[in-house]
């Protein structure tokens, strides 16, 4: 057992958004290191890893037959364990260079529907890329952190991280979550809409990625004056021929209308439940929100009119939840009873 100091000054630690949609890695030294996609690419015949991260992302419905790109984490749940663990040690590897004499110790953040068997796979996999320890943190807590919330403080802090598979809604007090909701819909749902909706409304058939596009430049939550028309390529449904159409913010307002709704309807919920001391409390200082999905235009507004709580997105959503699992991995022991293992 090295002396923790030694520890201290030579292990590069490392702290880990493992999201559904996307993976973040953060060391004390570097800084954000890593901040790819959850995508990794197999060979089906040879049961091998061709690509991970951003690589394997570009394959996502491009792949011939004997290749297939999956994301092991999707839906918040871990869909498939060896895929998982072969991405997280993947990054873990490309993180860990040169001299591996003093082994890391990791915090990982995990999303809060994870179940024990998951949270096991999560710790063996890192163990297995080498960590000398590993603890979790849970999504909601990692978001409250990197947003710098009074954690610690008997106060209650409400944040709302709206990810690829999963929303989670969290009141936080004393280093501990007091109440929340997981709900399976969140940026994934949002692309699966808009998909649908092109398809029952305009008869056009098109891909994940296409649909994730029309989402992030069009999507909203509330009407956008002036936004722009877009052109949408895909193949028609019926002769099968390519196609474009073109479509209106309206339109896709319309598409994720009801992914909008679920999301209010567990912050509503989530407040529902919630002690009336730590309500109170939401109600001075607001409701903080996070996550790739809280960039969809007017959704905070939405939330506000709907909740009548002050809301505010982080300045930079996508890598709050790693920001806070940096944050407790710095300081261990200010932080320790945050961690859930
Ligand atoms: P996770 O933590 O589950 O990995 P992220 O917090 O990285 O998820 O968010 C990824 C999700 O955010 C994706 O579904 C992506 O489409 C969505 N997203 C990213 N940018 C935007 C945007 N501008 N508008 C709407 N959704 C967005
Ligand atoms: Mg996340």
């Amino acid at each position: 057992m090295l002396p923790r100091l030694l520890r201290r000054y030579f292990a590069e630690d490392i702290a880990m958004d493992l999201g559904t949609a996307n993976t973040l890695l953060y060391t004390r030294r570097q800084g954000i290191v890593i901040n790819e996609p959850s995508v990794v690419a197999l060979d089906t015949q040879k049961n091998t890893v061709l690509a991970v991260g951003a690589e394997a992302r570009a394959c996502l419905g491009r792949t011939p037959r004997r290749i297939r790109a999956v994301r092991p984490m999707k839906d918040g749940v871990i869909a498939d364990f060896d895929v998982t663990q072969a991405m997280i040690a993947h990054f873990v590897r490309k993180v860990i260079t040169g001299l591996r004499l003093i082994r890391p110790s990791m915090v990982i953040c995990i999303p809060s529907g994870i179940t024990q068997v998951e949270k096991r796979a999560v710790i063996d996999a890192a163990h297995l890329a080498g960590a000398h320890d590993v603890s979790l943190v849970e999504e909601p807590m990692g978001a409250a952190l990197g947003a710098d919330m009074p954690v610690r403080e008997p106060l209650g802090n409400m944040v709302l991280d709206i990810g690829g598979g999963t929303s989670e809604v969290a009141v936080i007090t004393l280093s501990a979550i007091a109440v929340s909701q997981s709900v399976r819909v969140a940026g994934d749902a949002m692309n699966l809409a808009v998909q649908r909706y092109l398809r029952d409304v305009f008869r056009l058939e098109v891909g994940e990625v296409t649909a994730e596009n029309v989402k992030k430049v069009l999507g909203s939550a509330v009407p956008q004056p002036g936004a722009p028309r877009l052109e949408v390529s895909g193949k028609d449904l019926v002769g099968g021929a390519p196609r474009t159409v073109t479509i209106t913010e309206g339109h896709v307002r319309e598409a994720l209308s009801d992914c909008v709704q679920t999301i209010v309807g567990a912050v509503m919920s989530t407040l529902e439940r919630t002690p009336p001391e730590l309500a109170a409390d939401i109600y001075t200082n607001g409701l903080l929100m996070a996550g790739g999905g809280s960039l969809l235009k007017g959704l905070g507004q939405r939330i506000a009119h709907e909740t009548k709580l002050k809301v505010f997105v982080d300045k930079a959503p996508l890598t709050t939840v790693l920001r806070g699992t940096a944050r407790a991995m710095l300081d261990r022991d200010l932080y320790a009873p945050v961690f859930i293992n």
